[in-house]
Parts: structure tokens; C-alpha cells; sequence
């Protein structure tokens, strides 16, 4: 970053193998990520700080209270407003130097532009409707989508490549897992872990900063702080993927 963004991210230059041309790398990229709440908050606030150019935050809704036990962008004083544009207003004040443009809306296809626009998709809504919805969109758009989510003391972030490799509908077949609808139980700590692994995954990606371009997730358990990561590959049952070429090699095993 020029002038006083640089010294904003002198710390993390300063990490083995982090060179000029990682920053430049994240300083010219534009990410779309759908959800502001607990986890997606964390993420936008992280990619801001690491020295992301644009963010498009894209959430519908106003804030209540409940939501105050884990939204760290939100405030009292935004009650009964929208949610992404105090997002938008607090990452405006905290990194200037950050294009911040908020949509109060659902996912849906008339987003589509934005998506082929950005470098990186990420996934940090609640349902899994706006989720299927948003990996079809990375997938027309060719585009890669890192998937973020939590359910009880669990969170779960996967690298994806839609229409080239896995797709989220590769590793959810069977369609919603069976997971609580809106207004499940939340500690704020999980959504906090998990929207920070998925941030540690984007910057790592839009940096180019020790990348392997692998479909992977991460599954972290937090009632003894374990985690465990194995590679995905696409479903051959995928009704997604079952059109598109997989430039993937044959020998990794489907996903159960
Ligand atoms: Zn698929």
C-alpha cells in the first residue's frame, strides 16, 4: 500500500516469504463476499486489513439484537438498520483505503456481474438456498468460491472450484444438511474462528502467499479445539458438475 496503508501492513510484510509482489497482488484484487454476520463480518474486516482493494458485501437484512453476540462490525446505535451498510460504514472508517461497496440484498442472478467481476467469491451466508444459488453463480462465472459456515460448536471452510474441480453441491449431494434454520444457537467465538480460517484461506489465495491450488476443507471441532483437513474432489453424481470437463486427475476419490 502508498503512503500510510503501508505502514498498516508492515507487520505482515515482514513474514518469511512474503514479498512486495504478494501485497501488490492483494492490493489489486476484488473479492464479492455474500454475509456480514459473525463470520463473513471477521472475513471483511480481515481482508481489509491485509490490504484487499474492493469488497462488494452483499447481505439482506436489518440488525437485532441476537445479533450482537457475535457480529463484531455491528453497533448498538445500528439497531433496526440494514446490516451491510453498517459493515460497509465501520471497514470505511477502520481501512480508508478499502472500496467497499454494500448490497442490501439476497444472492441472486442479478449479481452475476459483480461476481465475474471480483477475483474470489466467498460464501458466508446461513441458508443453503442463497449458498447452492451463489456456487452456480462462481461456477457460470468460472470463478473460485471458498465456503465458510459453522453449525453448534463446529465451524467448516472449503476451497472450491466450481465448473473446474469440487463445487459445493459435490460435497452437500443430498442437498441442506440437516442443520438448524435461522435463529440456531451460536457462541460468538465460532462464528469469530471460523470466519478467521477463512480469511487466513483468502489472503493466502488472493496473495498468492504459500498456495497450493488444492480443493480442500477444514473442519474445526470446538469442544477440543481440533481441526482436520482432507483434499475434495467433484462428486461424479454432482448434478452440477456432471456437464463440465474436470481437468481434475482421475484418481482422487469422490467425496462421500
Ligand atoms: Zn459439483
Amino acid at each position: 500500500m502508498i503512503g500510510s496503508g503501508f505502514l498498516r501492513v508492515s507487520r505482515q510484510m515482514g513474514l518469511p516469504g512474503w514479498t512486495p509482489a504478494h501485497q501488490e497482488r492483494l492490493e489489486s484484487r476484488r473479492v464479492f463476499l455474500a454475509g456480514v454476520g459473525g463470520v463473513g463480518g471477521i472475513v471483511a474486516q480481515y481482508l481489509a486489513m491485509g490490504g484487499v482493494r474492493e469488497l462488494v458485501l452483499v447481505h439482506e437484512g436489518k440488525l437485532e439484537l441476537p445479533d450482537l453476540n457475535r457480529q463484531t462490525l455491528m453497533e448498538v446505535s445500528g439497531l433496526g438498520k440494514s446490516r451491510v451498510a453498517q459493515a460497509a460504514s465501520r471497514i470505511g472508517r477502520q481501512v480508508p483505503e478499502c472500496q467497499v461497496t454494500a448490497i442490501d440484498a439476497r444472492v441472486s442472478p442479478a449479481l452475476s456481474s459483480l461476481i465475474a467481476s471480483s477475483d474470489l467469491v466467498i460464501d458466508a451466508r446461513t441458508n443453503f438456498e442463497e449458498r447452492f444459488l451463489l456456487n452456480r453463480l462462481a461456477k457460470l462465472a468460472s470463478k473460485p468460491l471458498i465456503f465458510s459456515a459453522m453449525h453448534g460448536m463446529e465451524g467448516i471452510v472449503a476451497y472450491l472450484r466450481p465448473g473446474k474441480g469440487a463445487c459445493l453441491e459435490c460435497v452437500f449431494p443430498e442437498g441442506d444438511p440437516e442443520w438448524d434454520p435461522l435463529g440456531f444457537s451460536v457462541l460468538g467465538a465460532i462464528s469469530g474462528t471460523v470466519g478467521s480460517l477463512a480469511a487466513v484461506l483468502a489472503l493466502r489465495f488472493l496473495s498468492g502467499y504459500d498456495w497450493e491450488e488444492e480443493e480442500r476443507m477444514t473442519v474445526f471441532e470446538g469442544m477440543d479445539l481440533s481441526t482436520r483437513s482432507f483434499a475434495l474432489a467433484r462428486n461424479k453424481g454432482c448434478c452440477l458438475c456432471k456437464d463440465s470437463q474436470d481437468e481434475r486427475p482421475a484418481q482422487r476419490e469422490d467425496v462421500e
